[in-house]
Parts: C-alpha cells; sequence; structure tokens
C-alpha cells in the first residue's frame, strides 16, 4: 500500500509537470569533461564568447582550457556538446517557498517539490528565499544539498519587523504556530538583546536578516552591525517605516528589495501613499539616494515583476536610474512558480532588458554573478577554475536572443547533469 502510495505521488509529480526527467552523476573519481562548448564569460563591460573544454571534478570546475581542445582525460566522462552553449546556472534573489506552508504535510512537500523541479529544471541552481518557515527550508536545503531531489541550493533568512507588522499578520492568520517569535520571524523592539536575536536567527541556519517593516533607523543600524559580526547577511525591504530608503542605505545593509520602494525618497514634504506608487515620478530626484547606495556597495533586488503586476510602473524606471548610475541589480522575482506555465524568472530579466536599459549581456551578468553577490556567495555565479559546477547547457546563443535561455540541453548542478528526456 505504502509503495503504491508513493508511486502514485510520483506519477502527480510527473503529470504535474507534464515531463520526465533524467539525471546523471559522474563515478567517484571520473572527470566530466564538456567539449566543443562555446562558454559565455560575462562581466560588467559585456560578454566573451569562446570555444573550449570545461573539465568537472565533483562538485567543482577543475578547468577552463580554451587553449589545448584537443586534449585528452584520463577516467573522464565525455561529452561532446557540438557548439552549444555554456552559462553559470541563474539565481533568483527573491523567491518564498514556505512563508506560507500547505496544511498538510504531503500536500506541502508535494508543493515545495514541485516549486523547485521548476526552478532546476529551468536552471535556476541557486534562490535565496526572503523569509519562510526555517524548519521547512532547512530540511529542503539539507535535500537539495545532498542531492536528493532535483532542487536548486537554497539559502534562507530571517525575518526582523517590529510589533505593529506582526501584530497585523498574526491577526488574520489562523495558524497558531505562527502566533508567537519563531527564530525565523522575531519581533525587534528597543529593548531587544540584538546579540541574542541575531544568534537565534544563525541557529536556525540563516544566511542572512530580512530587515522588514515598523522598524526604527536606530534598530535597522543596530540589525546590521550585529549581523555583521556574527558573519550574517543583511537582506532589507527599502523602505520599513519609518526608516527611510535613506536611512536604510546609510545603515549599510547589502542588498535593498523592491525598487517602487524608493519612491519613499523622493525629497518631499507631502507623505507618500501607495497609489502614489503608481504615479510618474522624475527619477533625477532620486539621485543622491541611490549614489548612496552605490558608494555603500548595496545590491538592488528591483522586482519589478511584482512591481509591473500590482501596477507600480515607477518599478522600472528606478531601476533605470539605478543602472545607469551604476548600481548592481539582481534578478529576483517575488512570484510564484507553479501560477503560469512560464517562470517569473524569464518575465523579470525580460523586463529588465526591454524596460530598465540593460543590454542582454548585463541582464544575464544580473542573473548570475550579481546574484551570487547578493547572497554573498563568491563560490558561484562564473565559470572559473575552483568555482561551484552549476552551470547550463543551452541549444542556442542566449545572448543572440534572450528566448534562446529556454532552450535547455543538460543542466549541471553540484557537478550532476539534470536532463530533460526526450518527451
Ligand atoms: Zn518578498
Amino acid at each position: 500500500m505504502k509503495n503504491i502510495l508513493k508511486l502514485s505521488f510520483f506519477l502527480l509529480l510527473c503529470i504535474g509537470t507534464n515531463k520526465s526527467y533524467g539525471q546523471y552523476q559522474a563515478k567517484k573519481d571520473t572527470l566530466l569533461v564538456l567539449k566543443n562548448g562555446f562558454i559565455i564569460k560575462l562581466t560588467p563591460e559585456g560578454a566573451i564568447v569562446k570555444k573550449g573544454t570545461l573539465v568537472i571534478e565533483k562538485d567543482s570546475i577543475k578547468e577552463v582550457n580554451y587553449l589545448n581542445t584537443a586534449k585528452t582525460y584520463a577516467n573522464a566522462k565525455v561529452i561532446d556538446l557540438n557548439g552549444k552553449y555554456i552559462l553559470p546556472g541563474l539565481i533568483d534573489t527573491h523567491v518564498h517557498l514556505a512563508t506560507a506552508p500547505k496544511e498538510g504535510r504531503n500536500e506541502n512537500n508535494a508543493f515545495m517539490e514541485q516549486q523547485l523541479n521548476k526552478m532546476l529544471y529551468s536552471g535556476i541552481t541557486t534562490v535565496r528565499d526572503m523569509a519562510g518557515n526555517a524548519i521547512i527550508l532547512s530540511d529542503y536545503t539539507r535535500a537539495s544539498n545532498l542531492n536528493q531531489i532535483p532542487a536548486p541550493s537554497i539559502f534562507y533568512a530571517s525575518q526582523f519587523a517590529g510589533p505593529k507588522y506582526f501584530n497585523a499578520i498574526r491577526s488574520y492568520s489562523t495558524n497558531t504556530r505562527s502566533k508567537r517569535d519563531r527564530p525565523w520571524a522575531q519581533t525587534i523592539v528597543d529593548s531587544t538583546n540584538m546579540p541574542l536575536a541575531i544568534a537565534r536567527a544563525k541557529g536556525a541556519g540563516v544566511t542572512g536578516i530580512k530587515i522588514y517593516a515598523n522598524l526604527k533607523p536606530l534598530l535597522v543600524t543596530k540589525i546590521v552591525k550585529e549581523a555583521k559580526k556574527q558573519g550574517l547577511q543583511t537582506w532589507s525591504h527599502a523602505a520599513v517605516f519609518p526608516a527611510s530608503p535613506l536611512q536604510v542605505a546609510t545603515a549599510k545593509v547589502n542588498t535593498m528589495s523592491h525598487a517602487w520602494d524608493m519612491m519613499y525618497g523622493l525629497n518631499t514634504t507631502d507623505t507618500i501613499t501607495r497609489s502614489d506608487l503608481a504615479k510618474d515620478i522624475n527619477c533625477d530626484k532620486l539621485d543622491s539616494l541611490l549614489l548612496i547606495m552605490k558608494d555603500n556597495h548595496i545590491i538592488l533586488d528591483a522586482t519589478n515583476y511584482i512591481g509591473q503586476n500590482n501596477k507600480m510602473h515607477n518599478s522600472v524606471k528606478v531601476t533605470k536610474q539605478a543602472h545607469k548610475l551604476g548600481i548592481k541589480v539582481s534578478v529576483g522575482t517575488d512570484w510564484p512558480y507553479l501560477y503560469e506555465p512560464e517562470i517569473p524568472f524569464y518575465k523579470e530579466l525580460r523586463l529588465l532588458i526591454d524596460k530598465c536599459g540593460f543590454t542582454t549581456e548585463e541582464a544575464l551578468y544580473s542573473a548570475t554573478k550579481i546574484g551570487a553577490e547578493s547572497i554573498g556567495l563568491t563560490d558561484r555565479g562564473v565559470i572559473e577554475n575552483g568555482k561551484k559546477a552549476d552551470i547550463i547547457i543551452l541549444n542556442k546563443n542566449p545572448l543572440k536572443d534572450l528566448e534562446n535561455l529556454k532552450d535547455l540541453h543538460i543542466i549541471i548542478k553540484s557537478g550532476i547533469i539534470y536532463k530533460k528526456e526526450n518527451p
């Protein structure tokens, strides 16, 4: 009975995604050699595309060889890519995998695995989760790290906010478990023991603190200082009320989310309301704020797709201005992966190119290297010796047309090949 249930669950997953997949792991002590592929090296100045050989050992890139492409390797599984294109794996810097877990355990596991499956088979090899249930997230982080399931690597946050936010959210929550503070969702007030709060978050396995809402500037500064001391990142909403975007930027957080929130940084005596976010603004007025972000090396997690879906048209305008001034922009979706057939990540990238003045090269650089930087990671996001073997291989050149990013040949995460099987 148990086996039948398991099987039907598996079938359900297959039917749900309407595809079946295969997976390959090179045997121990065997190299994986990818020959005759065009390696795309993305830089802030553009892209360099050169034919070469990529050698992978276990979960890392061992060699990028452009010179001697005839070189042979002992104990190797060799794949001839025959002119296909090699890019670093994609990184989504704003997902919510477990913010609203499903009621039943099986239902929730199926939901988690379908999301992760769709992400990985779309070429997303790393995600930053911006606050959710850390028990679920740590379980799936482990499952991904051990390659038990097809999933991107997961990095997640603890949500810090003032009592006003948590009182509001918990008053309509039906889940009694969420009615009290948890290491991944903590109420922060003046009297909070900050070293302890950060240590609790750290104990829940987080990589960063999500500075979320209803926090005074002094508290934002305290969070950033203590998080840095304990080796954690700080990922803030651009406006956390009463702290303004300027105060958040001055506190030197690592990243700021939601470009439209920057509007609260306009130098105006009028109070900005939510409906103002749909109005046209003069972005030049934001320059002094954006330049402080730049000086403090703060990355903008723009989330334009959700902005567009909520009629906050200023989102792309602010992102365009930030990009023009040289601020790094990451690709975060903040939008569900299972609602629409096309993943929101492509839409986010498309908006950078169509509305924010990015070249395709720049958008892909944001989707890889800057994504890694947003999580504080230096081990991925580029194709170089010693980096993690998170790679996607495309049938056609994505620099010619972003649509080609969807035409995936194989995905390699942590040195393991994931391949869509022929339908
Ligand atoms: Zn979010």
